[in-house]
């Protein structure tokens, strides 16, 4: 069996990653189930999990305020979509017996518990596997950035930012073919050269606390595992 070399980590996916291969409807349930037998092999190998998923599939506050639509009315409207995504990624999680708990960090007692700091790191000792849904409940900010400062909240050794790509390339691999794939690089080359891991503000929070981003292929079946268990994929963003 794989031997983890990180204790806890933050996944970050965005909501795009719901929707599979097909893009014919905002979620594939094959691909949350996918994500979910990958997400049970993590907590089998004893590593510690926080998810973030984003809301893209469903809804984009900027994309919405550029049609004329009120931005901060627009982005609740893209944190609730997140909520959406929460909830279908734990569903598929219980079907395969994989204990986990949603936090919302707007208020929504129904359907996920509030966002507690202290609550969060309990579950997480108690094996579950936390979901943490409506990104920082603040408009005007990214699921990137939310992530980040969970990332940072659980004390996570990592944050693995899942994509579509492999990796950090010097510039749009799927435009250009001849595009680099670095294998480490740092915050402050990411943030020089405007390069497409996370927005600024996700960036600069991971620089200020020295927490180490993973940018890898969520599209490999296989890749999560790999990543916790040291295979060098990706791209390693650090100091
Ligand atoms: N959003 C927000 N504040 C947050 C997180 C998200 O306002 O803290 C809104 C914003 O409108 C964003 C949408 O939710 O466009 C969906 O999140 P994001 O674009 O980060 O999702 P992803 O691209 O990862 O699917």
């Amino acid at each position: 069996m794989e031997k983890p070399v990180y204790k806890r980590v933050l996944l970050k996916l965005s909501g795009e990653a719901l929707m599979g291969g097909h893009r014919s409807s905002s979620i594939d349930p094959e691909m949350v189930n996918a994500i979910a037998a990958e997400i049970k092999e993590v907590v089998n190998l004893g590593v510690s999990l926080g998810v973030v998923v984003g809301g893209g599939n469903i809804f984009r506050g900027v994309e919405a305020n550029a049609k004329g639509m009120d931005r901060t009315s627009a982005d609740y409207m893209g944190m609730l979509a997140t909520v959406i995504n929460s909830l279908a990624l734990q569903s598929a999680f219980e079907r395969i017996g994989i204990d986990t708990r949603v936090q919302s960090a707007i208020a929504m007692r129904e359907i996920a518990e509030p966002f507690i700091q202290r609550k969060a790191m309990s579950h997480l000792e108690k094996r579950r596997v936390m979901i943490f849904a409506a990104g920082t409940g603040n408009p005007y900010f990214t699921t990137d950035t939310a992530a980040v400062l969970r990332a940072m909240e659980i004390k996570a050794d990592v944050i693995m930012k899942a994509t579509k790509v492999d990796g950090v390339y010097d510039k749009d691999p799927v435009a250009y073919s001849d595009a680099v794939m670095y294998k480490n690089i740092t915050y402050s080359d990411v943030l020089a050269q405007n390069l497409k891991v996370m927005d600024a503000t996700a960036i600069s929070l991971c620089r200020d606390n020295h927490l180490p981003i993973l940018v890898f292929n969520l599209q490999k079946p296989g890749n999560i595992v790999r990543c916790i268990s040291g295979i060098p994929i990706g791209t390693l963003v650090g100091d």
